[in-house]
């Protein structure tokens, strides 16, 4: 079951400045940063309410983030929906129909397991599951 938008991500060209921006944005500081090896980002969040949002920035040249930034320039990159069950919400949204980058979950920032669905069957908008890994 989907339970409510865990964070929106969105991709910059420079964390730092951009956390400037954000925090005078926001009114707040950021609680986290965060390198994802596997995904070739660093990423920085902040808290609003029940809802995050996770600043991306490419730490390699092959990252997705950095392609993404060299098509459509900085903005918004994902939207990512908190699920209770991953493992059921992927096979729930296999038999939907759409179309999955990760059929297993794989480990993401902020002590998540994490899946996304290719943005082609989701409308252009790329979309992210995360379930809270539990300790
Ligand atoms: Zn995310």
């Amino acid at each position: 079951m989907m339970k409510k938008i865990e964070h929106l991500g969105i991709a910059v060209k420079n964390l730092d400045q951009s956390a400037k921006m954000y925090e005078a944005l926001l009114g707040k500081p950021h609680y986290k940063t965060e390198k994802v090896e596997s995904e070739g980002v660093t990423t920085m969040f902040f808290q609003i309410g029940e809802s995050k949002i996770e600043l991306l920035e490419a730490s390699n040249p092959e990252s997705p983030i950095a392609k993404f930034i060299e098509k459509r320039g900085e903005g918004i990159h994902h939207i990512a929906y908190d699920v209770d069950n991953i493992e059921q919400e992927i096979e729930r949204l296999k038999a939907e129909g759409f179309q999955m980058i990760h059929e297993t979950p794989k480990d993401g920032a902020d002590n998540k397991r994490i899946a996304f669905l290719h943005p082609k069957s989701s409308g252009g908008v790329l979309v992210e599951l995360c379930e809270e890994k539990k300790v």
